[in-house]
């Protein structure tokens, strides 16, 4: 059975790590904030299945697999080098799964310079949500080999209930960015809607009652607005700060790739302005509310 490390316990990674804490991985875990990674490894549903490493050189050392999911891939590529980075330790053969929502150059560039120590690198970016984490039902998106893929697959398969090869490496961050950003776009359009709505006399239940037995639903429509918007509830998911990085990304894919995409660079400098305005630790649903200003009424 595969050996295996998990670095990153945030929002999502924690549900995802949950999944791993199996006697048969023997799991290591790292965070940077030390404290995080104590208590999770404290959890009764965990407990004796989980070594605390002190440093991503110590989570590395011995294991076949090692995934990570940090913020954003730069994050990842700083923990590679030093005495206490992942390079120190990890052996030929072992395999680097990055469950970042990454940027696809500098998974490329991850990717080359493990090889050169003869290990493997997949990105490997998650959708679902924190729910779709804790219930092991995430859909993952693997860029990079496909034989790597199927080395890996059952590590992947703990938290991964779709698990979709996408192409070389990058291609699974790339897809996954140009997804959020149908996000962003979803949740931008239909504020802006039912604000032009509200001003005009038709309540937001109503409307989205209506919209969501119709051709403009989405699942922010169907999901986000009805449990976090017109219920005030906006909970602490999934930060804008993180969904602001992923429109970025997609917006920089079509520009490298020369495609018109005026909807795409528009919905990234709306999302990059909610960001500045709203702060690092706003849900991205909060974005709403910025539209809610701009048109001074409040949906819902
Ligand atoms: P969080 O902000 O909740 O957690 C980030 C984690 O990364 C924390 O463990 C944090 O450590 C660690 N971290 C941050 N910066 C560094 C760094 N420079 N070096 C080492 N560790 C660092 O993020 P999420 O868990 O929400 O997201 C992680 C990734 O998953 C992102 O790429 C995001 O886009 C993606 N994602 C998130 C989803 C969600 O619903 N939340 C859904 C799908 C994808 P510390 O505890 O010290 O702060």
């Amino acid at each position: 059975m595969p050996r295996v490390a998990f670095l990153g316990l945030g929002a999502i990674g924690t549900p995802m790590a949950r999944h791993l804490a199996r006697p048969e991985h023997d799991l290591v875990i790292w965070n940077r904030t030390a404290t995080r990674a104590t208590e999770f490894a404290a959890q009764p549903s965990v407990q004796g299945h989980v070594r605390v490493a002190t440093t991503p050189a110590d989570a590395a050392r011995d294991r076949d697999v090692v995934v990570t999911c940090l913020p954003v891939s730069s994050d990842v590529e700083s923990l590679l080098d030093g005495p206490d980075g992942l390079l120190a330790t990890l052996a030929p053969g072992a395999v680097l799964v990055d469950c970042t929502s990454g940027d696809p150059a500098t998974s490329r560039r991850m990717a080359a310079r493990l090889a050169e120590r003869g290990v493997g690198f997949l990105d490997a970016p998650v959708s679902g949500g924190v729910s779709g984490a804790e219930q092991g039902a995430l859909t993952v998106m693997v860029g990079g080999d496909e034989g790597v893929l199927t080395q890996v697959r059952p590590v992947i398969e703990c938290f991964g209930k779709r698990i979709v090869h996408c192409g070389a490496i990058g291609a699974g961050d790339a897809l996954k960015a140009v997804n959020n950003a149908l996000l962003a776009m979803h949740i931008w359009g239909t504020a802006e809607g039912l604000a032009a709505l509200e001003k005009a006399g038709v309540r937001s239940d109503i409307a989205l009652d209506v919209i969501n037995t119709s051709s403009g639903r989405s699942n922010a429509s169907m999901n986000l607005f009805p449990e976090r918007v017109l219920t005030r509830a906006f909970p602490r998911t999934f930060r804008l700060a993180l969904l602001d990085k992923d429109v970025g990304i997609a917006a920089d894919i079509a520009r490298e790739q020369k495609i018109v995409a005026p909807l795409l660079q528009l919905t990234a400098e709306l999302f990059r302005q909610a960001h500045r305005e709203l702060g690092e630790e706003a849900d991205h649903v909060e974005a709403v509310q910025v539209v809610e200003r701009l048109a001074d009424t409040t949906i819902g």
